[in-house]
């Protein structure tokens, strides 16, 4: 049993003000795996008052001291990584294999990217008479969810630590581990005292008294579109400034020239991945009409070989992070079987041979763009095919959408590819696959308004100042 009920403030493991503590379950036993601290009000005041001292000296560190620390907390994430990975499939249930790879490793390369980025960033440039300086913004409030906690947490903390900003932390209540564990980290590392503080808790209690303080200067929220917009309200009266990276509905355009086995296979088992509880995951699947059969063939079999069960075991997909989640599913799933989806693959119910544990089978519907189930985030293993009968009409389907946070095309004609890239409104596109750290993350529509990841992710903690004359 884990027990982490202490916050971190002011370079200093603190109890709540006010004691309060609640069960963190692990979704693949449905069983308590530990408890928490659930901070209030008055814990925020603590750690925006340290962030806001701390301020008056990191805010005016030279980039030298910066880097420092940065490499010291390198060394300690990669000293802690595998108690990260075990953290990881504890509170969310990715498989191990996952949890020490991939979810790790995009931690890793937040750090090491904001590191690169770091050495090489202009704070200050000059253009004609005026001097323009990049200036961290100050104190924010960083809001994370669960479903790649580690990428989240470290694709806001490096950077703004980078930016020269202090900060407090707002983990996901359902995830709430590997962030205790990273915040043991940056403390190991030396981060000075006020710069890092974390307060776990409720989301409508620590991270609305985060966004409506008057002494936060921003709020970085990755999450869900209604908290999105419920943040956007309650930071307007302090006007502060607020990133959004909120979901996604993405459509992955399989274009006529494309292998059709290697794609839709790949794009199905894609979205299966992380039990398809990622923001940019592949939801839409817009295939060739002339080719509806083929493409069935192959998404029903590849959904068909996705194992599932313990995540201490070898399989490629756990359970879902919680009851509430799991449920969302099945109502989703049950939506489309009523709305007319053919489905393919998987359909309601737990995988034979798992009764306990938020396990959710690999589904696949063929339906149309108009459905439920194809425009609302589904947030499960849950793919929809829709034909298309031409390109144009692939791209008007791919538009058609509230969000537009990731995308997808596959294809052998790269010029054809590229073509239909520059049509897609979405934030960012991935054209017969590849990964990149420095490419700026974040979404058009309801996805968002904020650019994470790379240099793109520090400007969204500097501040910009126009001193002329200054030649
Ligand atoms: P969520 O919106 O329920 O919660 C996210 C965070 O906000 C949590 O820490 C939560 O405690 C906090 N929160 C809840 N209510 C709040 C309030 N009133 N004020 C301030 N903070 C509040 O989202 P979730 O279920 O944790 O995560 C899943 C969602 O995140 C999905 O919609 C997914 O698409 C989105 N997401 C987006 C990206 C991206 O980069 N665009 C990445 C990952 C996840």
């Amino acid at each position: 049993m884990r027990s982490y009920t202490q916050f971190y403030i002011d370079g200093r493991w603190t109890s709540p003000v006010t004691p309060k503590t609640a069960e963190v379950i692990n979704p693949a036993t449905e069983e308590v795996s530990g408890e928490i601290s659930l901070g209030s009000p008055a814990d925020v005041d603590l750690a925006v008052a340290a962030a806001r001292r701390a301020f008056a000296t990191y805010g005016e560190s030279s980039v030298k001291d910066r880097l420092d620390l940065l490499e010291s907390i390198q060394a300690e994430y990669v000293r802690r990584e595998a108690e990260l990975g075990e953290a990881i499939m504890v509170e969310m249930g990715a498989p191990k294999g996952l949890a020490n790879g991939f979810h790790t490793l995009l931690g890793k390369g937040h750090l090491g990217t904001a590191i690169e980025v770091l050495k090489e960033f202009k704070f200050e440039e000059q253009r004609g008479v005026t001097l323009i300086r990049k200036e961290p913004i100050g104190v924010c409030g960083l809001i994370t969810p669960w479903n790649w906690p580690m990428n989240q947490t470290c694709v806001k903390i490096f950077p703004a630590l980078a930016a020269g900003c202090t900060m407090i932390l707002k983990p996901p209540q359902l995830a709430p581990y590997s962030a205790q564990i990273l915040a043991e980290i940056l403390d190991k590392a030396g981060v000075p005292a006020g710069v890092f503080n974390m307060i776990q808790g409720q989301g409508s209690v620590i991270g609305a008294a985060l966004t409506r303080h008057e002494d936060v200067d921003m709020i970085s929220f990755t999450g869900s579109e209604p908290v999105g917009v419920q943040i956007q309200k309650d930071a307007a009266d302090t006007v502060k400034r607020v990133g959004l990276e909120l979901g996604g509905k993405s459509a992955w355009i399989v274009l006529d020239d494309a292998s059709l086995a290697a794609n839709v296979a790949g794009a199905t088992a894609g979205m299966m991945g992380n039990s398809g509880q990622t923001c940019s995951a592949g939801s839409r699947l817009l295939v060739p009409a002339s080719r509806l059969d083929d493409v069935k063939r192959a998404a029903a079999e590849a959904a068909n070989g996705v194992t599932v069960g313990d995540p201490q075991s070898d399989v490629a997909m756990g359970p879902v992070v919680s009851k509430s989640q799991y449920n969302i599913i099945q109502q989703y799933i049950e939506k489309g079987l009523e709305e007319g989806a053919e489905l393919i693959a998987g359909g309601l119910g737990r995988p034979e041979g798992l009764d306990k544990g938020w396990y959710v089978k690999p589904t696949v519907f063929v339906g149309t763009n108009d459905m439920v189930i194809a425009r609302e985030e589904i947030f499960g293993p849950v793919l929809v095919i829709i034909p298309y009968d031409d390109i144009d009409d692939a791209v008007r389907i791919a538009n058609d959408s509230n969000f537009g946070l990731g995308g997808y095309v596959s294809g052998e004609d790269l010029d054809t590819c590229r073509a239909v890239s520059r049509r897609m409104r979405t934030g960012a596109i991935w054209v017969n696959g590849g990964f990149d750290f420095h490419a700026p993350f974040g979404g058009y529509k309801r996805s968002g308004n904020g650019r994470e990841w790379g240099e793109f992710g520090f400007h969204e903690y500097l501040e910009v100042k126009s001193v002329i004359g200054w030649n």
